[in-house]
This record gives structure tokens, sequence and C-alpha cells, in this order.
């Protein structure tokens, strides 16, 4: 009996000894700091529970209760907590979590270097920053300015930290520029004193460098001539603009030709597709001549003549008898239209004229006395028109050998100003022949311009 009672109360101690040595096991998986980059998944990786013995026997496995979570989308430290419970325990463990932001911002120009002036380090570039958390951090960006590199830094509010580097490199190879005030032709009266109508030059690195310019002038206004004005200007890298401004002294009726014997050959009504074979024989003989030209052919034509050294006169635009002799007003509106074109294609203000039809026309006595009125006009608003007094005759004739021979038996001392049509084909072919004439028997020639003498006809209108 006694006996009984031993095994009864060694097996009830052994059984209070089990119970009671019963435990929670509570474990995490994985690791108990975590940090992850703002914006990437958090992936709950959860934990172990256990009810077990003292032999590590588990008996089963409680539900744990998680509270917390983790906003990846803010930086910060989370707490996940992870709770067991049974009847007799509670068991309580943690994880912490923290969400950083480790990328480094990114800073955007549209530059590869930086060209400025020499010693200047006034520039503009433009530049953003974008962060992936912060967003449009632009104006946390640094600039400086280090051993000609102009440097850009930024750094994020979780002080990540870029930097961009362009190379300044410091240039000037653009030329300064000149502005002249006035024409860029100036017709003096003989005697009359030039005056300088002024100018400007600017540079892009120095800006108003006015004072700069060099201005070479050798008008001699008590002498016939052509004159030629320079202005040059040069920066500190020496980039040299030069401009020039012709400048005639004139006397209004000269009589006095540049030579005993001269020729000035001159074509109306061009340019027309027959210019530029007629430009390539006076190339071939060096011969300068004059073009009256009207709305006619083409700019290049009227541009490659003035630089051969051709002088390029006003004929009219319209060359419409008619309308150009209506009035006064129709006239230099007409004029101003040629005019126009002109100076736009040379640069250069034409003031030679030639009426259409000549000084000495009919044509225009549907208007009575228009021409008397124009031919003094003309010279009070500074043109000089000039008529003929050698004709060709090419509006008669398409016979080349004809036309040369009309212009070679009409030649004599003295000024020769003769009247040919580009216009007409044979008239361009004629060329030659009268040229080799001239050349063969003493004569110049030469290209109007308004130091020249005139020719005028007697005004039938
Ligand atoms: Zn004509």
């Amino acid at each position: 009996m006694k006996k009984a009672w031993i095994i009864v109360t060694v097996l009830i101690g052994i059984f209070l000894f089990y119970t009671l040595t019963m435990h929670l096991v509570l474990n995490l998986n994985g690791d108990e700091y975590i940090e992850i980059n703002v914006f990437d998944e958090y992936n709950e990786k959860g934990a172990y529970s256990c009810y077990s013995d003292i032999f590590g026997f588990c008996l089963y496995e409680p539900e744990i209760k998680i509270s917390g979570n983790v906003d990846t989308t803010k930086l910060g430290e989370y707490t996940i907590n992870y709770m067991i419970s049974s009847s007799f325990h509670q068991k309580q463990i943690q994880r912490k979590v923290t969400v950083v932001d480790k990328e480094k911002p990114l800073i955007n120009v549209t530059q590869e270097s930086i060209l400025t002036c020499p010693n200047n380090n006034d520039f503009e570039v433009a530049y953003s920053a974008f962060d992936n958390y912060d967003l449009d951090i632009t104006d946390k960006v640094i600039e400086k300015i280090e051993n000609d590199e102009y440097i850009l830094e930024v750094s994020d509010s979780s002080g990540n930290s870029s930097t961009l580097t362009l190379p300044i490199i410091y240039v000037d190879d653009e030329k300064p520029t000149i502005k002249l005030k006035g024409d860029k032709t100036i017709y003096l009266l003989k005697g009359e004193k030039y005056k300088e109508p002024g100018f400007s030059a600017n540079d892009n690195c120095l800006g108003n460098i006015t004072d700069r310019v060099k201005i070479s002038n050798n008008v001699d206004s008590d002498k016939v001539g052509k004159y030629t004005i320079s202005y040059t200007v040069s920066d500190d890298l020496n980039n040299t603009t030069k401009l020039t401004r012709t400048v005639y002294v004139y006397e209004k009726n000269p009589d006095v030709p540049i030579g005993d014997k001269v020729i000035y050959l001159t074509f109306d009504d061009g340019p027309s597709k027959y210019t530029e074979e007629l430009l390539d024989i006076l190339k071939k003989y060096n011969v300068k001549a004059t073009f009256f030209v009207t709305s006619n052919g083409s700019d290049d034509t009227i541009k490659r003549a003035y630089e051969e050294g051709h002088s390029i006169g006003l004929h009219t635009y319209s060359h419409n008898y008619s309308k150009v002799y209506q009035s006064v007003d129709a006239y230099f509106n007409d004029l101003n239209k040629i005019s126009s074109r002109v100076e736009k294609i040379t640069g250069e203000k034409s003031m030679l004229i030639r009426f259409p039809g000549g000084s000495s026309n009919t044509v225009s006595k549907f208007n009575p006395g228009i021409m008397t009125t124009l031919a003094k006009e003309v010279e009070v608003r500074g043109y000089k028109y000039f008529d003929w007094n050698v004709g060709s005759s090419d509006t008669s004739t398409s016979d080349s050998s004809k036309i040369a021979n009309n212009v070679i038996k009409s030649l004599k001392k003295g000024s020769n100003i003769v009247l040919q049509h580009d216009t007409n084909y044979s008239s361009v072919k004629a060329v030659s022949e009268i040229i080799e004439y001239g050349l063969n028997n003493g004569y110049v020639f030469a290209p109007l311009d308004i130091t020249s003498p005139s020719a005028h006809h007697t005004i039938a209108n």
C-alpha cells in the first residue's frame, strides 16, 4: 500500500514537473534588423512559434499575431511585433526594418562643354537635378568654377551626392561687326567736303568697340575720282573686320574724258539669258562695261557683273513707257523699285540712270513736258543720267557684224557712249568685234560712274 502511494506521488511529481516546464518558443525567420531601399518591396518572412516541452517536442504551433507595418515609400525605422500566447504564457519579439535611400540624385545638362569668351565666367548653363526620393532638387544644386571646369554638385535629403563637371573652353573666333551710318556710297560734288556719317562697332566678347575702329580716308574732294574709305576693327584675339565705303568726287558736266579715246559700252534692258555669255566675253578682254538693268533676269547675273567690276545703272523696273512717264511720282516709284533691287544685290546704291527710250524719246508725248521735268528732277535728286552718242541699231538688225560695224564707224576721239541691248543675242555676239577694233585702235574701255562725262540728247518732250 505504502509502495503504491510512493509510485503515485512520483508519477504526479513527474507529471507536474513535465507540465510546469512546458514553454512557448518564438523565433524570427530572417534577420532581426533589416535595411531596405526605399520603394523596394518588403517581404514579411514571419516567425516560428511552438508550444514546446522540455525535450523540445513541439506540441503545437500557436498562432502568431503580427502587428506594425512597413511603408516602403517613406524613409524611417519601422517596428514589427510578433506575439503568441497560451493559457499561462505570453511571448513577444520584435523586428526592426529601416527604409533608406542610397540612390544618388541625377544632374542633367544639355551640353558637353562650355564655350565662353576669354576671361568671362559670366555664362549661364541650363541644368536640372532629380532625385528618386526628393524628386526635383534643382534648387539645391551648387555651381562652382575651378581650374577651367564648371562643377555642379547636389545632395539629396539622405546625403547621397552627385557631381557633374563640364570643361570650360575660353574661345573667341567671332569677328566684330561694323555698322556704317549713312550711305555705303557717297557722291560729292567737286569741292564739297567729305563729312564722315559715322559708324559703330560691336564685338561678341567686348561689346561696343567703336573707339577701336581705324579709318583710312584719302578722299581728295578737289580731285574727281573714286575713293575708298576703309574701316577696320579688331578684337583682343585679332579677329578683324573691314568694311569700305565708296566716295565719288564728281563734276556735274565734266568735259574732260578719262582719256583721248574712251569707249563706254552700255547694255540696256537686261539682264537676260545672254548676259552671262556677254560677261564671259568682257572678262576675256578684261573690259569693263555698264549695265542699265530692269526687273529682268537673275539677281546672280547682276551680282556677277558688279563683282567683276562692271557698273550697274538703273533703267527702270518695268520699262513700260505708258506707266513710267505717266507722272513724276510714277517714274520715281518705278525707279525706286529697280534701285532697291540693285542695292539689295550689290550693297551699293546706284546713281546712274538711263531713261527708257533715252531723254530724247517721243514715246512719252502723251504726257507733255514730262522728259523736261524728269531730266531736271533726277539731277536734283542726285542721279546722273546718260544717253548715248554711239548707236548700234541692234534693235533693227539681227546681223552681228552689221551691229559691230554700226558702232565702229561712229567711234571718234573723246568719249564714246555706246548703246547696246544684252537682251539681243546678235548684239552680244557683236561685242568681241567691237572690243578688238577698239583695243587695236588705241581706245580705252571703261565703266561709267558718276564722275564720267555724260552724253545728253536734246529733249524732245
Ligand atoms: Zn530700254
